[in-house]
């Protein structure tokens, strides 16, 4: 039986993150480092994780 989560490590801290099922292109916070993280793969109950690049504040046109 496949077990209930998720592993894979943060590429910013290399942080080992355990998270509960998700699919390709969600995203999540790396608990240490507060990183956006977005999934671009998953093989094997492990986590291809991406920094997202996120807008701190508004373009604000
Ligand atoms: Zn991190």
């Amino acid at each position: 039986m496949p077990t209930a989560t998720l592993t894979g490590t943060c590429p910013e801290c290399e942080t080992g993150l355990t998270v509960p099922p998700i699919v390709e292109g969600e995203t999540l916070s790396c608990p240490e480092c507060l990183l956006t993280l977005r999934v671009e793969d998953i093989k094997d109950d492990q986590l291809t994780l991406q920094m997202v690049e996120v807008q701190l504040r508004d373009w604000g046109q």
